[in-house]
């Protein structure tokens, strides 16, 4: 079946899911900061996340749920950002995923795993390769077994959510009974399925033929607790097959890349945020610089102000790109776009909130100045924390590779 979008939720009816969302980003605020140093997922965010429900928001009405649509759930997803966006990223996996899955789970599958999510589980998905992160085929291979379903081996090199989900998505490659990978390209695509499955590990991340390698340790999102998942011997049941993997993720990459906007647009809420708060009031004294005057006023100062306006208006079109992309989705409007198109075209949407996000951040460095360099200050953690922007699909460059790409067919030429 294909989740199509739609508005389902009213405005009214949304308005609970967003207080979740609010109370949620209020209590990462206040903690993020503590992970961030700890560099280790957040723990007791797992709890008040569950309990919430709120990764049931957009399970359809007729698998249990209340039918928000892509732009309610980017909503709630940037709110949460806006408090912290390590913390959030995590989380957001659970988003992406479950868009991902029903997207292209039967209705039988979409009623038994929607109704688990309803109840408050979390699903994550890790599908990146080391080799070639999200569009690396897998290299895990998925063993037939004598009895019916696979047993998996190999490893995923970025797992965030590991640590907090019930139910696992992700990729592996159907090999013969030997468990050798078909040898043939074509014959290796049409062999990787998505899969769906029941996941569960011990405090230390062990698990009936998988293991978490808590080796997270990145420039910055610390508290997503992106690890390493080994698999060896993990068995997934023939009713765990989703599709054929690729065909899957291309079909519903919005769930991807729309809610890695969603992520970078609450960032740069809170970049903004924390540049006026510091620079409204900072005072220089007396100074002779480019402005030479016995009590200067950051505020007064000609490229600050320039600089907080570029920001703001960086995160009117942040908003903008992004609401607009998921109505376009809502509203049918990409039946317009040429259908090669259409990954990225709706892909535009995150690579410019992330272009738009990593900018403010830099910039928020150079305004508030020196102080904002030092560990443990928002900005040098803001600043840290976008850079995951460029990695996320679609990437910048693999998105004008396919316009282009698209372009200059010489059958476009002669159009
Ligand atoms: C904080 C964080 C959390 C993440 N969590 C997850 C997760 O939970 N699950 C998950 O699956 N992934 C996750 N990822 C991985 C993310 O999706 C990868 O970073 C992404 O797939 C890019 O892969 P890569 O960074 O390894 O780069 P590579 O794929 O190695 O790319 C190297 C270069 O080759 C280019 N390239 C790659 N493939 C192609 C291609 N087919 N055609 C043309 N050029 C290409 C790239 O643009 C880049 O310039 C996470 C990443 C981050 C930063």
């Amino acid at each position: 079946m294909t989740l199509e979008h739609k508005r389902v939720l009213s405005d009214a009816d949304f308005e609970p899911w967003f207080e979740k969302a609010q109370k949620l980003s209020q209590l990462f605020r206040e903690i993020g900061m503590k992970y961030d140093v700890e560099n280790t997922f957040a723990y007791p965010t797992i709890k008040p996340f569950k309990e919430s429900k709120i990764g049931a928001l957009g399970i359809p009405v007729e698998f249990g749920g209340p039918g928000g649509n892509i732009l309610q759930i980017s909503k709630v997803v940037s709110e949460m950002s806006r408090g912290d966006s390590a913390i959030t990223l995590a989380y957001n996996m659970h988003f992406i995923m479950f868009g991902i899955a029903m997207a292209n789970m039967s209705d039988e599958q979409n009623k038994y795993w929607g109704g688990r999510v309803c109840g408050g589980e979390l699903i994550f998905g890790p599908f990146s390769e080391q080799r070639a992160g999200f569009s690396g085929l897998a290299d895990t291979r998925a063993i037939p077994q004598p009895g019916g379903g696979w047993k998996l081996y190999g490893k995923k090199t970025w797992g965030t959510l590991s640590e907090a989900a019930d139910i696992i998505t992700s990729s592996a490659t159907i090999t013969d009974a030997e468990g050798n990978l078909p040898e043939a390209f074509e014959d290796r695509v049409s062999s990787e399925m998505m899969y769906i499955a029941d996941w569960s590990v011990d405090e230390d991340g062990n698990g009936d033929g998988v293991r978490i390698e808590k080796s997270w340790n990145a420039l910055g999102m610390h508290a997503t607790g992106t690890h390493v998942i080994h698999f060896d011997g993990f068995f997934v049941p023939e009713s765990g097959y989703i599709c054929e993997a690729r065909t899957g993720l291309f079909s519903s990459l919005e769930w991807a890349s729309l809610m890695f906007a969603s992520i970078y647009y609450g960032m740069s809420q809170r970049v903004l945020e924390e540049s006026r708060a510091v620079l409204s009031k900072k005072t220089l004294g007396a100074v002779f610089g480019a402005v030479a005057a016995s009590d200067v006023k950051v505020a007064g100062v000609g490229h600050i102000i320039d600089g907080v306006g570029d920001m703001a208006c960086k995160v009117e079109q942040n908003r903008r790109i992004l609401w607009q992309t998921c109505n376009d989705l809502i509203d049918g409007y990409e039946d317009e776009w040429p259908l090669e198109l259409r990954v990225p075209y709706i892909g535009l949407a995150k690579t410019t909130v992330a272009a738009n996000t990593t900018h403010m951040a830099q910039k928020a460095m150079s305004l508030v100045g020196g102080s904002a360099f030092r560990k443990g200050t928002i900005f040098e953690r803001l600043y840290r924390d976008s850079c995951a922007a460029m990695y996320q699909p679609l990437n910048a460059d693999q998105t004008y590779t396919y316009i282009g790409e698209y372009l200059l067919q010489p059958e476009e030429l002669n159009d």
